[in-house]
């Protein structure tokens, strides 16, 4: 395939009638990333989300994080969270001061709990099992994505039992799901400089997928900015489309979205490090995410949800994003702590805001829950009224 707009022109004409599938080639991909105007992606992948979500209905969850320990070996540089072992501003949380979250997202109707810390070098498996057990126990209702890849990297390696096995343990005590932090780029040259301590591509890859075969709740997630190529975008997002087709051939169960949002630079060592240096252009502004969003709506045909990002390009940008390939604006994520402290734009958002925006591109606000089941949404009758005369907002 050739050009961009001959690319396009078949992705439309897929969308528009169903029966002439148009998969897009990864060089097809590369070749919209280096060339096609961004006013023509956003306009195929906005149509794609209609051919696949048709209702117009944009999706939100009511959820919140607990960051359980703050202790982690792994160093990535872009990190502003962790603490080594041993630091004075170290923590781990008890069973009742997580609990104790967990009421307070009850309080407001919340859904599901983001549960990920760092990688702490000598809790033992019990540990977890217990926490999560108690957690279950005491929050029946509370769905628990907790522990991204790394993390069951690091529980196996201090337990002495496989990922595998760990998986399967922490299901049996409760949990529902794990985050899809920790993908960033799953592309070994740029993880190599960026997070040398951290496991491979292969190995987030192969964890996920123990999950999936478990039947637990997934989703993909994809970190832009550290001055990687165009090609290794791609590369990461033809790894996830690679590997959702075996998922959903041999366990019916894969991503339930893809989410992306660029490096934050403000307070790390990776932004100090880097800034200035003309090695690598770092970071990514509102139209390259953008152009990054829309082309993973084209690619990612066997990936039904697509994730805009407000906690780091603000909610603007995520508003523009819904009439660009996105069908759901993320969760009102109280009490985000990880990516925050790289610098974040803002760390928290009312229910009623994600509906306004929503509400304010055209579309429907629609509550879910982290397996994508659609809840009874709250009314937007008070957002409504207040769209007749909006008072002027800082978002
Ligand atoms: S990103 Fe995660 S694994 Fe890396 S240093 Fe921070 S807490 Fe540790």
């Amino acid at each position: 395939m050739t050009g961009w707009k001959a690319i396009l022109t078949l992705q439309e004409q897929w969308s528009r009638d169903h029966s002439h599938r148009y998969r897009i080639s990864v060089d097809d991909a590369v070749t919209l990333y280096d060339e096609a105007p961004l006013w023509a992606l956003r306009r195929s992948a906005n149509r794609r989300r209609k051919a696949m979500h048709p209702t117009n209905e944009v999706t939100y969850l009511i959820d919140r994080n607990v960051n359980y320990t703050n202790v982690c070996t792994i160093n990535c540089q872009f990190c502003s969270f962790y603490r080594p072992p041993g630091h004075s501003e170290s923590y781990t949380q008890s069973i009742d001061e997580i609990s104790a979250r967990f009421t307070e997202l009850e309080a407001i109707g919340g859904s599901r709990v983001l549960m990920q810390g760092g990688v702490h070098p000598e809790l033992p498996m019990e540990w977890y099992e217990n926490l999560i057990a108690q957690l279950k126990h005491r929050h029946p209702s509370i769905l628990l994505d907790c522990f991204s890849p790394i993390e069951i990297d690091g529980i196996a390696d201090v337990t002495g039992i496989s990922t595998l096995e760990v998986l399967t343990r922490l299901k049996q005590a409760g949990v529902d799901g794990l985050p899809g932090g920790g993908a960033e780029m799953l592309v070994d040259e740029v993880r190599n400089d960026v997070s040398p301590k951290k496991h491979r591509a292969g190995a987030w890859m192969r964890i996920m997928q123990e999950a999936q075969s478990l039947g637990l709740t997934t989703s993909a997630t994809n970190v832009i900015g550290f001055g990687e190529t165009n090609e290794q975008r791609i590369a990461h997002m033809d790894f996830v489309r690679g590997s959702q087709d075996e998922s959903i051939e041999k366990w019916d169960n894969g991503f339930t979205s893809f989410i992306s949002w660029p490096v934050q630079l403000e307070v790390n060592s990776f932004g100090r490090r880097n800034h200035g240096h003309n090695r690598i252009e770092l970071g990514v502004g509102a139209s390259e995410y953008l152009r990054h969003l829309a082309i993973s709506r084209l690619f990612l045909d066997n990936v039904e949800h697509i994730q805009a990002s407000w906690p780091t390009m603000g909610l603007e940008v995520a508003q523009i994003a819904l009439l660009g390939g996105a069908d759901d604006i993320g969760s009102t994520m109280m009490e985000e702590n990880v990516v925050s402290a790289s610098g974040t734009t803002r760390v928290e958002v009312s229910t009623e805001e994600l509906q306004m925006v929503i509400i304010r591109a055209g579309l429907k606000p629609r509550l879910r829950n982290s397996k994508y089941a659609l809840l009874e949404t709250p009314p937007a009758g008070e957002v409504l009224s207040e769209l007749a005369c909006p008072p002027p907002r800082q978002y």
